[in-house]
């Protein structure tokens, strides 16, 4: 459902990302580990064209975009495939929970008002924050606005969800909720993920596939227990400084 191909991105003299592929089945799931700095964000904003990559291709869900002829619609068409999931959400503070996770359907979809409740209430009963409704952020956990935010993405209903550290933004005891919504998502609804994490067991735990990343490319992917349990000595350094 996913490729990329030929990946490059460079900000001024750095070449932060220097040729990544990478492909995506329908309903997988794939965790990207590694160093700080290596272009783990870079690559997930290029992905959804936030950032513009310097070459390469990127095709979701029948949407292609090549970096050196990409022509304005085609990147807005790619844009809406894919939702990313940030470290730290920004809900509106003077909308409540429902109001925000209806925010995207009817000011970027223009879903009628009616349809866009509706679904918002249906991603409220899936995040586990029904009885929230009506509440403003203000008044919620780092945790909740976090679930919120992830909400929000749903309610564009994206073909891949992209999260880019979705939890270390939180408080050590607010970080399960939050992974366990990820995996309510993976396993109930088989929603196509990328996620960049931190959490080790957590990524070993949910992901089909686990990438490596180093110095702007993917140094080693594997099924989590290849990489986990392999004895690659620069991921047993990298895992061994976070676990
Ligand atoms: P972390 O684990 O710390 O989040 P990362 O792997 O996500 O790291 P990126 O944020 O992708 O790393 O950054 C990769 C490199 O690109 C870094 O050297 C960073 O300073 C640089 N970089 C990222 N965004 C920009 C930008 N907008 N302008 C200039 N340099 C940037
Ligand atoms: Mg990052």
């Amino acid at each position: 459902i996913l490729t990329v191909s030929g990946l490059k991105k460079s900000f001024g003299a750095l070449e932060v990302l220097k040729g990544v592929s990478l492909s995506v089945a329908e309903g997988e799931i794939i965790s990207i580990i590694g160093p700080s700095g290596t272009g783990k964000s870079t690559l997930l904003r290029c992905i959804n064209y936030l950032e513009r990559p310097t070459a390469g291709v990127i095709a979701i869900d029948g949407v292609s975009v090549d970096a050196s002829r990409s022509r304005r619609r085609d990147v807005y068409a790619l844009r809406r495939k894919a939702a990313m999931v940030f470290q730290n959400y920004n809900l509106f503070r003077n909308k409540t929970a429902l109001e925000n996770i209806m925010e995207p359907m009817t000011q970027v979809q223009k879903v009628p008002c009616g349809e866009a409740r509706e679904e918002a209430e249906r991603i409220l009963k899936v995040i586990g924050l029904f009885d929230k409704r009506d509440v403003y952020p203000a008044h919620l956990s780092g945790g909740q606005r976090q679930r919120i935010g992830i909400g929000r993405a749903m309610a564009v209903r994206p073909r891949v969800m992209l999260f880019d550290e979705p939890t270390s933004s939180l408080d050590p005891e607010l970080v399960n909720e939050v992974l366990e919504v990820i995996r309510q998502l993976a396993s109930e609804h088989r929603m196509t993920m990328l996620i960049v994490t931190h959490e080790m067991r957590f990524a070993q735990e949910i992901s089909d596939r686990v990438l490596f990343m180093d110095n702007g490319g993917i140094a080693l992917e594997g099924t989590p227990q290849e990489i986990f349990g392999g004895d690659n000595p620069r991921v047993r350094k990298f895992v061994g400084s976070v676990a």
